[in-house]
């Protein structure tokens, strides 16, 4: 007879309490047997947290919980195998089995706990995932094993300083190249009362210096990066595919491992490859770093915080590998540095293969995020509301399978934030409702619609609910990241910021989750041309010449000379189109951003100048013909700036443009929108938007719009348009 299914008795909600599971010690292939615990997070109870994705939620097994069944998913059972001791009694804090999941009113009460419980564990665990190695060892093998083996690597204690810099002030530079203060980048440490740093000149890295203990670094993981090295260098090794595959992929995850170290102690990209590009040990580590990059782990949202809000460095397990958390972290984080930033290793990074460089991307991507919001939190004051935006923006691409958990996974890192969100955890709330909570607090806080202007891809069938003003904080449409279509819609005022009624929750109407706006209908839209999309297959010139065409100012049957009739004085209709084109910006990288960053800034006319210029050189060069064109100081230009001139027109008009449409509206105003919009639309210009949005008729009301997201439409960018102080020109447009 199999034991009964395991039962909770109810967790006294006013005392803090939760529930511990103590992890009975067991050999390898025992069976998995624990015992609950109920404890009070008053009494500072010891245990250890672990952080691990469910997995499928229908591929389970048994593990024994206070003599019942319980079934876990296959990946919390191998996490719990991991972490057991043969000896050792382990107990740990693991939410699928500490927390009755049947209960929501529990549910509710622990995950507001969530952030204590993670900030108070003795250790987190990170169960990144198994690596492989055990489908190569066979089953009589693992059956002899009291405890699994485990290879651990080190963080050394090294740093990266700005050298330049008096000592108080150095310090790790952190994402956005801002120097953190070096005692309390110390803090971060387990051992930052470790004496004897010594500064030690970087030769391969001119801003930086390492530092380095006195003793060297940990002599395992050097004679392990010594012997990537060497086999780096070996033109035997594993030539003829000799070696076992256990052996091959322990090489492998020693190897990525070894990478990991090297940048993590502030070595070079290049240094890390001491042999050919396509060495079988080389390529074998890539291989390895792809794959850990690739774990389910870093695609999660609600493990974010568990990882971020410890006070001590977590320990990540990857399979039979143990590394602090920070060691894989801060290895992937800097990457971008030797490959974007600094010229160290560009060269470098030219000479990889295409596939080389994929895997390195694929690596530093989630690794960055992470250390990028870890450090905003610690460093950026923002408000609760503006940083759960910030955070929801960070995480658009993470997964959770309740969508509840997209936001109640983040609460946790908005405790030391002002102006507290009016928002718990509540899992008798519809996820509809919730969300629609967290739009209008953000609207309502910042008197802004600036979250409208996200286009989303409104997939997952819950968030098709929503109504059409309510971000999913899915993916976004598009090449833009959310901050670079902030950065895009804040250079207007196409209605001033003013006085008028500001959006609310319409109440008592038939109209129920519409969002109240004051707007102005400018004009509809009645031409729209096809997407936007950069490829390979179509000229930029052939673009230009058929945007001419549908904005009708190409020769012969377009006048040249005619002016665009909603600018103030009028312009010639030209320079409108090439404005239009670029929606009347140009971009720049700044650099002392994160590497890659991009601004927008408002284009002047030489910039418009520059853009028309590469139209004529363009279609110069599709006759045949080389354009002369003589500089003010009489010099004729040469291929490379034209060139350069062509690439700024190119660049900047796919910034603007890529995954959107242009269009005409029924006036003639000429402008561009979201992927979606259709003939009939209309453009609005509303309170609170500092861009037109783009409204679509539907047939609840005379008086409904739904939102298709925001637009450019030239001539009306400035306020032109927008009523008078009275607010005259305005009426209520219900967004459903
Ligand atoms: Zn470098």
């Amino acid at each position: 007879m199999s034991p009964p299914k395991l039962k909770y008795e109810a967790l006294n909600p006013n005392k803090n309490s939760i529930r511990i599971l103590r992890l009975l010690p067991g050999r390898w292939i025992d069976d998995i047997q624990c015992e609950l615990q109920t404890a009070s997070l008053d009494d500072n109870p010891a245990y250890e947290a672990l952080s691990y994705v469910w997995g499928n939620p229908q591929d389970t097994g048994p593990i024994i919980v206070d003599g019942s069944h319980f079934q876990a998913t296959k990946n919390l059972m191998a996490a719990l195998r991991r972490l057991r001791s043969s000896v050792d009694l382990k107990v740990l804090w693991v939410d699928a089995v500490c927390i009755n999941q049947a209960d929501n009113d529990e549910k509710t009460h622990q995950v507001g706990m969530m952030a204590r419980i993670y900030k108070d564990a003795a250790d987190v665990h990170v169960f990144l995932g198994e690596s492989g190695v055990l489908d190569l060892i066979p089953e009589q093998d693992q059956a002899m094993w009291d405890d699994p083996p485990r290879l651990h690597w080190v963080r050394d204690m090294t740093m990266l300083v700005h050298t330049d810099k008096p000592p108080h002030k150095v310090g790790k530079l952190d994402s956005r190249g801002v120097i953190i203060d070096l005692p309390n980048y110390l803090k971060s440490f387990k051992s930052d009362s470790d004496p004897g740093y010594e500064p030690v000149d970087a030769e391969e890295f001119p801003m930086w210096a390492i530092w380095e203990p006195e003793d060297g670094l940990n002599a395992t993981d050097q004679q392990r990066v010594d012997d990537f090295f060497a086999r780096q260098q070996n033109p035997e090794y594993d030539q003829n595919g000799q070696l076992s595959p256990l052996q091959r992929l322990r090489d492998n995850q020693t190897g990525a491992f070894a990478i990991m170290k090297m940048l993590s102690n502030g070595r070079c990209l290049k240094a890390c490859c001491q042999g050919l590009l396509d060495s079988p040990a080389w390529t074998g580590a890539l291989e390895a770093l792809g794959h850990l990059a690739n774990l389910a782990w870093w695609s999660r949202a609600w493990v974010l915080q568990e990882a971020i809000l410890p006070q001590r460095d977590v320990n990540a397990i990857y399979g039979e590998i143990i590394a602090p958390m920070g060691l894989i972290e801060d290895s992937g984080a800097i990457l971008p540095r030797h490959y974007e930033r600094g010229d160290c290793c560009k060269r470098f990074w030219n000479s990889l293969p295409e596939d080389q460089k994929r895997v390195l991307q694929a690596f530093a991507y989630p690794m960055g995020q992470l250390e990028g919001i870890r450090e905003t939190l610690s460093i950026i004051k923002m408000k609760q509301t503006e940083m759960l935006k910030y955070l929801l923006d960070k995480t658009r691409f993470k997964e959770a399978t309740d969508p509840r958990d997209k936001i109640y996974g983040l609460l946790g890192l908005l405790n030391n934030c002002d102006d507290p969100i009016d928002l718990s955890p509540d899992y008798n709330l519809p996820a509809k409702d919730l969300y629609i909570k967290v739009a209008l607090q953000m609207i309502t806080f910042s008197q802004s619609l600036s979250i409208l202007h996200q286009h989303e891809l409104r997939s997952s069938p819950i968030m098709s609910e929503l109504p059409s003003w309510v971000p999913t904080w899915g993916p976004t449409y598009g090449s833009f990241t959310p901050f670079q279509i902030g950065e895009r819609t804040t250079n207007f005022r196409a209605w001033p910021p003013g006085p008028g009624h500001l959006p609310h929750l319409a109440t008592d109407t038939p109209y129920p989750d519409a969002l109240v706006v004051q707007g102005k209908l400018i004009s509809a839209i009645t031409a729209v041309t096809p997407l936007m999309t950069k490829s390979p297959d179509i000229s930029f010139v052939s673009i230009l010449t058929s945007l001419e065409t549908f904005f009708g100012i190409d020769h012969p049957t377009g006048d040249p000379f005619a002016s665009y009739p909603f600018t103030s004085p009028p312009k010639p209709v030209t320079t409108s189109f090439a404005r239009t084109l670029l929606t009347d910006q140009i971009y720049e990288l700044n650099y002392a951003l994160k590497a890659g960053q991009v601004v927008f800034d408002r284009a002047y006319p030489g910039d418009i100048k520059m853009f028309l210029l590469a139209g004529q050189i363009l279609r110069a060069q599709e006759v045949g013909q080389e354009l002369v064109l003589i500089l003010p100081d009489g010099t004729v230009m040469d291929g490379e700036a034209k060139d350069h001139v062509v690439r700024f027109a190119e660049e900047n008009f796919w910034y603007a443009n890529q995954d959107r449409v242009f269009f005409q509206t029924e006036e003639g105003h000429f402008g561009s929108g979201p992927r979606d919009t259709k003939v009939g639309d209309e453009v609005w210009i509303v309170l609170g938007s500092l861009v037109p949005l783009v409204l679509r008729p539907v047939t609840q009301g005379e008086e409904c719009r739904e939102l298709v997201g925001y637009g450019y439409v030239h001539g009306i960018m400035d306020g032109e348009a927008a009523p008078g102080v009275e607010g005259e020109g305005g009426r209520e447009v219900y967004l459903v």
